[in-house]
């Protein structure tokens, strides 16, 4: 059966993905958004109600128009390192921001969330695969304020019977360039984007920040998925809420750890480009390790990742970067690049 579902931050990266996802299998998607850090032709699937987390009549009059089955929510501010540097933004944004939208969610009688979360809650993990139980501890303020979050949703399953799925991502990565969408940061710190910009002479020159991690390598070992994979795990979610009451939590990633020089070599082989980098200190708020154990997804929800090679993922965020659409951030910076070259 379809459903009518409100995609908060379906603007951004993840948000934009779920929709073309829901939209393609006959759901009526609607979009709210600030356009702070998404962007408005990311929206090509249903309508986009421009407004903040953090002004409640603005909330009221989304609910109010519209009747809308489930919630998923994807408006959150998730750098690590800016956190570290100006954590108030994160605390009223991801924190007081999503309480309001539980409390216009409980107004409006609307009783099914499925809520973004990281593997940030962790910390530096202390076991090599990380389950849902392992201990949440987390090291920057990102993480912290995604916690706070997850503890919402477990005392409003208990105070007012709210339905919630946690989805926690380790490194969401890659593209859907064939759909039009793909990463598209002003202000881009993630580690795959800054690799093709640097294989296309464009942005700032790479870094690595630190080889002298306790690894194989010395650089951060991270668990990339592909975004359509996390998608096709929030579908499912929905279809979980609906048969099982409470608050649930699942860990999301591929099971398999890559480092920031493997990456490295990875994007030289798909872009036959040699890709110069500086290797500079540590980034604050960095563990060493972050591996996903989505055993547990894929038994209770019955995910089933499609993309888990690093290569394909790596390919698909190169045919967006490649070719970027006007919208894009890196569209200008693009055509600069290739008018340098030719
Ligand atoms: N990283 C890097 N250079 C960059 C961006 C990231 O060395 O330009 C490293 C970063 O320190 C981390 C890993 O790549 O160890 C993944 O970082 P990213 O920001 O992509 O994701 P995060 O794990 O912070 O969510």
């Amino acid at each position: 059966s379809t459903s009518s579902i409100l995609i908060c931050g379906g603007a951004g990266y993840i948000g934009s993905h779920m929709a073309q996802w829901l939209a393609e299998r006959g759901h009526t998607v609607t979009v709210l958004d600030n356009l702070s850090t998404g962007h408005r032709g990311a929206v090509r699937w249903g309508r986009l109600i421009e407004a903040d987390l953090m002004d409640p009549a603005g909330l009221k009059r989304a609910f109010s128009g519209q009747r809308f089955d489930a919630v998923m929510h994807f408006c959150a501010r998730s750098l690590v390192g800016e956190s570290v540097a100006e954590p108030y933004p994160y605390y009223s944004n991801n924190v007081t921001g999503t309480l309001n939208l539980l409390e216009a969610m409980r107004d409006h009688n609307v009783s099914q969330i499925v809520f973004s979360s990281t593997a940030a809650v962790f910390g530096n993990p202390i076991s090599e695969a990380i389950d849902e139980e392992h201990p949440r501890s987390p090291i920057n303020p990102y993480g912290a304020s995604k916690l706070m979050a997850e503890r919402f949703l477990a005392d409003a399953a208990h105070a007012y019977g709210l339905r919630s799925v946690t989805l926690r991502y380790f490194n969401a990565a890659g593209a859907l360039p064939e759909h039009g969408i793909g990463e598209a940061h002003a202000c881009e710190t993630h580690l795959i984007p800054n690799v093709l910009r640097a294989a296309l002479g464009q942005g700032p020159a790479l870094k690595v920040f630190g080889n002298d991690y306790d690894t194989a390598d010395g650089t951060c070992v991270r668990d990339y998925v592909h975004v359509q994979d996390l998608a096709q795990a929030h579908a499912l979610a929905l279809g979980f809420m609906a048969r099982e009451a409470g608050a649930h939590t699942f860990n999301l990633g591929n099971a398999q750890g890559f480092s920031v020089q493997e990456v490295i070599a990875t994007a030289a082989s798909v872009t036959g480009v040699q890709i110069p980098y500086d290797v500079a200190p540590r980034r604050a708020g960095d563990p060493a390790r972050l591996v996903a154990s989505s055993e547990k997804a894929r038994r209770v929800l019955g995910w089933t990742p499609q993309w888990t090679a690093l290569e394909p993922i790596i390919e698909s965020a190169w045919r967006w970067h490649r070719d970027p659409p006007s919208w894009s951030p890196h569209a200008h910076a693009h055509a600069h690049a290739l008018g340098h070259i030719a």
